[in-house]
């Protein structure tokens, strides 16, 4: 047998893919001459087809259609020369939040294969700059900022829980305690409850509660322990995702002090420490081109290293709210 009998390319296979005829429709206007003169054909955008539905029995359904379509947008793109970057899943465009592409064709220097705008090449309505970055220029960047991550949350630790909390966990700490409270008095209310249940349907057994007032006090009863038991739920899925962020705090901040001295990125280190990276476009300032990024790190976004000044600002805050208040 051989192994691929219909030699179809994969661009064959694709086009049959793409291929919307297959659903059943006629297509009419998808390409155009240049003009009377110059022959040649040119392929017009989707909007200015026309398509008529139901001129032809269908090869496939419309649903599954949509579904490869959708299927094949989210495909992972392969360079030319099979090229990667360890970057690549990380990089988004801060303006119209799409994924930036990764180019490195034959072309491309090495050295010089850089991310782009995914939505710039194919659709400039969404956006209207490159946002284009070179993936060394990248990778220096990420490493640099790692490091200065890495020394300030070794060396100045409560410095760095400080701000943090904050900023993010004031609020959070507090909730969490009041849910705390509410699971605690919700657990004792239901124990409360079922031996209330089982009092009156014992008195209505023995008879001393008439059935309507049993059925009345046996329902009352159960309404607030399925109320109850709903709150519960609730609050006890909340706080396991509060402990949880709490817990990816903690290993973040284990994971990051191995990279005080880190000079090479690799695939596992992006993977460990970073969830997202934004590129803005470029501004001038002072007649130099600078390259707005920011680097969100996985448990703690983005991480703001303060200067010497404000360490020293924010040791001193910490000190005066560690003295016991003085009483009048
Ligand atoms: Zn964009």
């Amino acid at each position: 047998m051989q192994e691929n009998p219909c030699r179809w390319c994969n661009t064959t296979v694709a086009n049959i893919l793409n291929n919307m005829e297959y659903t059943g429709c006629a297509i009419n206007f998808k390409s155009s001459t240049v003009s009377y003169k110059v022959h040649d054909r040119i392929r017009k955008p989707q909007e200015e087809w026309q398509i008529i539905p139901n001129t032809q029995e269908p090869i496939i359904d419309d649903e599954t259609f949509q579904r490869v379509q959708e299927i094949r947008s989210h495909r992972k793109r392969r360079t030319s020369t099979g090229k990667k970057s360890i970057l690549t899943p990380k990089m988004f465009c801060s303006d119209c939040g799409a994924k930036l592409y990764y180019h490195a064709g034959k072309h491309i220097k090495d050295g010089s294969e850089y991310f782009r705008c995914s939505q710039y090449k194919t659709n400039r309505f969404k956006c209207s700059t490159n946002h284009y970055v070179r993936d060394s220029v990248m990778r220096d960047l990420v490493t640099e900022t790692i490091r200065r991550v890495a020394e300030y949350v070794t060396n100045f630790e409560p410095v760095f829980l400080y701000l943090y909390a904050k900023k993010n966990s004031e609020a959070t700490a507090r909730n969490m305690r009041a849910t705390r409270s509410r699971i605690d008095k919700a657990k004792k209310r239901l124990t409360e409850l079922i031996k209330l249940i089982m009092k009156v349907y014992e008195d209505h057994v023995l008879g001393s509660l008439s059935e309507e007032r049993y059925s009345m006090m046996a329902e009352s009863y159960e309404n607030e322990q399925k109320t109850l038991k709903q709150q519960l739920e609730t609050d006890e899925s909340a706080l396991t995702k509060a402990e949880q962020s709490t817990t990816d705090l903690k290993s973040f901040l284990k994971a990051i002090r191995q990279f005080t001295e880190i000079e090479e990125l690799d695939e596992k280190t992006v993977n460990t420490l970073i969830s997202k990276i934004e590129v803005f476009e470029r501004v001038k300032i002072d007649g130099k081109l600078h390259l707005p990024v920011k680097i969100h790190f996985t448990a703690v976004g983005i991480i703001d290293v303060p200067t010497e000044k404000e360490i020293l600002r924010v040791m001193e805050e910490i000190r005066n709210n560690s003295k016991p208040q003085k009483t009048a």
